[in-house]
């Protein structure tokens, strides 16, 4: 057995957080450089490790059949703002974007655990109605809550959810898989959340200029749904499975679809060209996009939190694709020297880039 490395028990407090000699800011590597740079060093050792990081799961080998795990944390303040967020919406949504994670290896997901981190202003009414949306999840995608962690903590309410589905071996579908000439296919419609969540922000400044105002809502609804109460797309893993249909990739689009786009190019070694004409957009996602002054496309391309499902299969299946209502074929693969793009309203072709939702960007 090879020596165990000894860490020692030196420890210069000032050094912690400034050595003299170097110093990086984590927005210089920005979220996506930051995992590569402080994963690179694993290498799988057990035979039962599938894929370990870098798609929307990890995919672990269990014999009949495979499991995959994924894990989300939501911070107050970062990815949640209780002013404007109900708790039993919030639980919903926590348990929501994981599975969507689960569907988006072609999986089925069937257990969570659920860790929580409680500061003191939280009243065990509040975690009541935090685990009320939560029941609801697991209830409506048919989940068993199996274990979790609660913790005090002193930076407000933190909510961690790991997802574990099951699918067989052969069905998965990883971001490597789309292979030129296939059909780029996306669920739902897109933006909405991103507006949704612009209505919320402009409405809580209001009340803080003026708190006697009501925030004025009156036909947000679909708005502020897909941005408070979003679903996963059960229906569309269930109808792929239906149909015996294994996307050749696939990516759930939380951080906006340019930027999984381009992870899926990049995991695949390909192109693409995708038309911004194809793009899905609910015409009041657009109306409100013109309100803030902004192209409707933008904010399908780069809003984010549309937990929807972004695949590729060969273009063979366009009918039957075509057959199913709420998927809609937004372009096509290329070679990776193709590069990857976008053509507008007038033909005209820009390079595809990310702008979508970054942790650390500066
Ligand atoms: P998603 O947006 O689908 O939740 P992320 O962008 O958060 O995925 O993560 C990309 C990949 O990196 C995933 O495989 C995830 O498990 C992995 N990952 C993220 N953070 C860490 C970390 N701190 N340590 C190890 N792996 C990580
Ligand atoms: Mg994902």
């Amino acid at each position: 057995m090879k020596k165990k490395e000894r860490l020692g028990a030196r420890i210069n407090m000032s050094e912690m957080f400034e050595n003299k000699n170097s110093r990086t800011e984590l927005s210089q590597l920005g979220e996506f450089g930051l995992i590569k740079h402080l994963t690179q060093w694993i290498e799988l050792k057990n035979k039962s490790s599938i894929k370990g990081v870098g798609d929307d799961a990890a995919v672990i080998d269990c014999g009949e059949y495979v499991q995959v795990i994924t894990t989300d944390m939501l911070l107050e303040g970062i990815h949640f703002d209780l002013t404007y967020t109900p708790l039993k919406h919030l639980g919903y949504k926590a348990v929501v974007i994981n599975l969507s994670d689960v569907y988006a290896m072609n999986a089925r997901p069937q257990h969570i655990t659920v860790s929580i981190g409680l500061s003191n202003k939280v009243s065990l009414e509040a975690v009541e109605e935090l685990y009320a949306g939560i029941r609801l999840a697991c209830q409506d995608y048919e989940i068993d809550l199996i274990g979790g962690d609660t913790c005090s903590s002193e930076s407000g309410i933190v909510i961690s959810i790991t997802a574990i589905g099951t699918a067989n071996k052969k069905d998965i579908s990883y971001r490597s898989g789309a292979k030129e000439t296939n059909l780029i296919c996306v669920s739902g419609d897109l933006g909405a959340a991103y507006m949704g969540l612009r209505i919320l922000e402009r409405e809580k400044q209001v009340y803080l200029d003026n708190p006697k105002m009501q925030p004025d809502l009156q036909g947000k609804d679909y708005l502020l749904e897909r941005q408070l109460k979003p679903e996963a797309r059960k229906d569309i893993y269930e109808w792929l499975t239906e149909n015996r249909i294994v996307p050749t990739s696939m990516i759930d689009i939380s951080d906006g679809l340019s930027s999984e786009l381009l992870h899926l190019c990049e995991a695949s070694s390909c192109g693409c060209m995708i038309y911004e004409s194809r793009l899905p957009i609910d015409h009041l996602t657009a109306e409100q996009a013109l309100e803030f002054n902004m192209s409707p496309a933008t904010c399908a391309l780069n809003g984010g939190e549309d937990y929807e499902l972004l695949f590729t299969v060969p273009v063979e299946l366009h009918d039957k694709i075509k057959e199913q209502g709420d998927i809609n074929i937004i372009g096509h693969i290329t070679t990776a020297e193709n590069g990857k793009y976008i053509s507008d309203s007038q033909d005209q072709i820009h390079e595809l880039s990310a702008q979508g939702w970054n942790a650390f960007s500066s």
